[in-house]
């Protein structure tokens, strides 16, 4: 593709003993550090270093993915479409500022960079995150997905005011063209105020939608001539789905409720099931509980992968970074208070008490980790206050608005006061996410790995495996990341982001990047 959107490619060698490529594959032998730690009865501590070998095997051929967007109507779905479009036909704007060009800011993987080592002299070298191993690019992506309004994306991104009308007039036509598929709407799962666009529904059982779903992903396939298909749910937030043993604590169990039109299976989880069953990866962007323990179950006897939930954005994001920051410090958040307004269809969904709590929920733990780890600042069970009010204002659409204020102890009991007022047009935040999600949960259906996990058996000896089913990689672009059974949640942006990078050098046998200098700490 020659789009001038598109950032250049730089070409990445591994030059070690460790790394072998092939036509179609990077394979490198890689030693994990770790450091297990015993205490004793007195209360001492003995920390043990540790290496583990894996070996990491990477198909560096992409093939032909397409990305099915479950509200491909909604703000975020025609904003990501009509942004994929504007870079890959390099269509550029008047605004009264000038002419805009189109770009990926705000993508991690598409406008970031990555330290990828010193060069002789010891000066860093920096690389575009997604060249560190090969990675789908959105140009190359074929769009499609479901919504319960009929409306075609033209008429959609109209709807959404998001993008400036030098842009909207340009888009219309390549836009119209695509329409979403009808899909599965409970009208008891989302706000009653929905029911005046819900035009473009299926009927029938919940196993006939199931069915349906599933046809519609492998017809998308089939007419497209696609390799994979991921699914991402970017429609409305549904309330809760209560945890019914029975109903949906198991996968067999919840493919009965829904072969039984069970009222607590929520479109979200047909959703989910439905991909799962085809193989697609679904992605959930919307804070409610669409990963059951049936879903979870159910993906990893399919070895298929799913992630969640709700896109982190941007008042979470700083939240994520402040609270990291503060408790690190040695500072100890008191209460952090939040409210936001915005007057999109998003927080007019919201403004019903069943979704907001699902909001509630999601953004309610992510200083957890950060609090948990620091018993010097919090005893056990202690926590800073934190609130979470949400409003619905109409004129502000989709410039959402979010006031924080953190109340913290510092040296000697004095207080410390930071507000912080963060204005942002919502889609054009959340949209640069879809993709790294997208991008990133692509990458890992093509990584297999195999360790010798502590014992001393050969790694020739181990199979090969995928990744656990449950994506935590994912964590940095999620609100609250659902992790594999018993392993930790972590929060903090900055852990998150390092654990993106050093899985991904890992792949290609680097060691994880730290900080330290050595090389410029001789006398
Ligand atoms: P939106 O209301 O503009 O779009 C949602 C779309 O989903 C609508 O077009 C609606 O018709 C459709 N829909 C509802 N139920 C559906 C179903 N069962 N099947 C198919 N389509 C359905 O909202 P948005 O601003 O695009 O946000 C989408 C979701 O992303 C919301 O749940 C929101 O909470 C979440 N989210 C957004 C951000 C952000 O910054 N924009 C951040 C985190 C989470």
């Amino acid at each position: 593709n020659t789009s001038p959107a598109r950032v250049p490619s730089v070409s990445i060698k591994v030059d070690s003993p460790n790394v072998a490529y092939s036509e179609s594959n990077i394979t490198t032998d890689y030693y994990y550090d770790k450091t297990v730690v015993s205490v004793d009865q007195e209360g001492s501590y003995t920390a043990v270093p540790k290496k583990v070998h894996y070996q990491f095997s990477t198909d560096t051929k992409i093939g032909k993915v397409g990305l099915m967007l479950v509200g491909w109507g909604g703000n975020n779905g025609s904003t990501i479409t009509g942004s994929v479009l504007a870079n890959k036909h390099g269509i550029t704007w008047n605004t009264r500022r000038g002419v805009k060009a189109p770009n990926y800011f705000g993508s991690v993987m598409l406008a970031s960079t990555v330290k990828l080592g010193v060069d002789e002299n010891d000066k860093a070298i920096f690389v575009p995150f997604n060249n560190l191993i090969p990675m789908v690019h959105p140009n190359d992506v074929v769009f499609g997905g479901w919504d319960i309004s009929s409306l075609a994306l033209g008429d959609a991104m109209t709807r959404a005011e998001v993008f400036p009308y030098d842009l909207q007039r340009q888009l219309f036509d390549m836009m119209q063209e695509y329409k979403p598929l009808p899909s599965i709407y409970y009208p008891d799962f989302i706000a009653a105020n929905q029911g005046e666009r819900a035009d473009n529904v299926l009927a029938g059982s919940k196993q006939e939608n199931l069915d349906q779903i599933r046809a519609d992903i492998r017809n998308f396939k089939a007419q497209n001539n696609l390799d994979k298909v991921i699914v991402l749910w970017t429609a409305n937030t549904e309330r809760y789905s209560d945890i019914i043993p029975g109903v949906n604590d198991t996968a067999d169990n919840l493919l009965k409720a829904i072969s039984e039109s069970h009222s607590e299976v929520s479109p979200s989880t047909v959703f989910a099931v439905a991909s799962i069953l085809e193989g697609s990866p679904f992605i959930n962007g919307s804070p409610q509980n669409t990963l059951v323990p049936g879903v979870i179950d159910l993906s990893v006897k399919h070895s298929c992968f799913i992630g969640g939930d709700d896109f982190k954005t941007g008042q979470t994001k700083i939240k994520s970074v402040l609270a990291e920051f503060l408790v690190n410090a040695g500072i100890k958040p008191l209460a952090i208070t939040s409210y936001n307004h915005l007057g999109n269809n998003d927080g007019y969904n919201l403004s019903a008490p069943a979704q907001f709590r699902s909001k509630e929920i999601s953004k309610s733990s992510v200083v957890d980790d950060m609090v948990n780890a620091n018993h010097i600042l919090y005893k056990k069970g202690e926590h800073p206050d934190h609130t979470i009010v949400i409003k619905y204002v109409p004129s502000v659409g989709d410039s959402k608005r979010a006031l924080d204020e953190y109340v913290s102890e510092i040296f000697m009991g004095g207080l410390n006061t930071i507000s912080v007022y963060n204005t942002c047009e919502d889609s054009l935040l959340a949209s640069p996410l879809i993709l790294d999600l997208f991008i990133v949960a692509e990458l890992m259906t093509r990584v297999k790995f195999r360790s010798t996990n502590d014992s001393d058996a050969k790694i020739e000896e181990q199979s090969w495996a995928p990744f656990q089913s449950v994506l935590s990689i994912l964590s940095y672009m999620l609100k609250a990341p659902v992790v594999p059974e018993g392993a930790p949640v972590i929060n903090a942006l900055s852990q998150q982001r390092a654990a993106m990078e050093n899985i991904m050098r890992a792949f290609i046998g680097l060691p994880p990047n730290n900080d330290m200098l050595l090389e410029h700490s001789a006398p």
